[in-house]
C-alpha cells in the first residue's frame, strides 16, 4: 500500500528568488543559443531562469511557516535590475548573467533574506551574495564567453518562495507563495 505524503511532515527544498519576466525568458534562450556553442554546458529552461536570493536547502513544514511568515512583514521597494554582466564560474560549472552594479534593494532583499534563514538555522555561505541567473551548469570546461551581455532589463516587483523539485531526471521549481515588493510611484496628496 502506498502511504499518501503528509505535506506537514515531509521536508521540501526551498529558496526565495525572483522570477524572470516570461518576455525575457524568451529573450535570453535565442541571444544564448547565438553566443554560446552547443557543448558550453547544460542550457538551463526558459521557465527555470531565475534569480536566487536566498537559498534554504531543505526545510520541514514548521520552519518553511516562520520564513514565510518573516518574508510577508518584508516592507521594500521594487527596483530595477539589468543584466549587464557576464561570467563563468568552472569549479561549479555554472555560466551566469549578473548585474555590474546590483541596485541597492536587491541586495538588501537578500541581505534580510539570508539573515532571517540563518537565525532559523538555515546554513548560509559565508561567500559574499553574487546576484546571477544561471544559464548553463555543468560548464566546467574552458569556454569562450561573449563579449557583452544581453543588458536586458527588468522590474522587480515581487519575490517569490520556491519549493526546487527533482523528478524524472528534471529539476522543476514550484512557486508556494509570493509577496509583493511595493510601488515606488507616489500617490498624489489627500486634498
Ligand atoms: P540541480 O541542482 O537539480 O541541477 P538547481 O541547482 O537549479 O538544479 P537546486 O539545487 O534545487 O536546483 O537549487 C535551487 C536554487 O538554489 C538555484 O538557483 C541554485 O543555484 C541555488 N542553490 C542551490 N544550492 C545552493 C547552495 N548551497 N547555496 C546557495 N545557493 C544554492
Ligand atoms: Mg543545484
Amino acid at each position: 500500500m502506498i502511504k499518501a505524503v503528509d505535506n506537514k511532515t515531509r521536508f521540501r527544498r526551498l529558496f526565495f528568488a525572483l522570477a524572470l519576466p516570461d518576455a525575457l525568458q524568451r529573450t535570453i534562450v535565442p541571444w544564448r543559443a547565438d553566443n554560446f556553442p552547443p557543448e558550453a554546458g547544460r542550457p538551463i529552461a526558459a521557465a527555470n531562469l531565475h534569480l536566487t536570493l536566498a537559498f534554504l536547502g531543505e526545510v520541514s513544514h514548521a520552519k518553511a511557516q516562520v520564513l514565510q511568515q518573516q518574508a510577508g512583514r518584508i516592507s521594500q521597494s521594487g527596483f530595477n535590475i539589468t543584466l549587464d554582466d557576464i561570467g563563468h564560474w568552472p569549479n561549479s560549472g555554472v555560466i551566469w548573467l549578473g548585474c555590474k552594479n546590483p541596485p541597492r534593494g536587491l541586495l538588501q532583499l537578500a541581505q534580510l533574506l539570508r539573515s532571517q534563514a540563518a537565525r532559523s538555522g538555515c546554513y548560509q555561505t559565508p561567500l559574499p551574495f553574487h546576484p546571477h541567473v544561471t544559464l548553463f551548469r555543468g560548464a566546467i570546461r574552458p569556454v569562450t564567453i561573449p563579449a557583452k551581455a544581453p543588458n536586458e532589463s527588468f522590474r522587480a516587483d515581487l519575490f517569490s518562495l520556491y519549493e526546487s523539485v527533482f523528478t524524472r531526471g528534471r529539476t522543476r521549481y514550484n512557486i508556494v507563495q509570493s509577496w509583493p515588493l511595493a510601488s515606488t510611484e507616489r500617490k498624489p496628496d489627500a486634498i
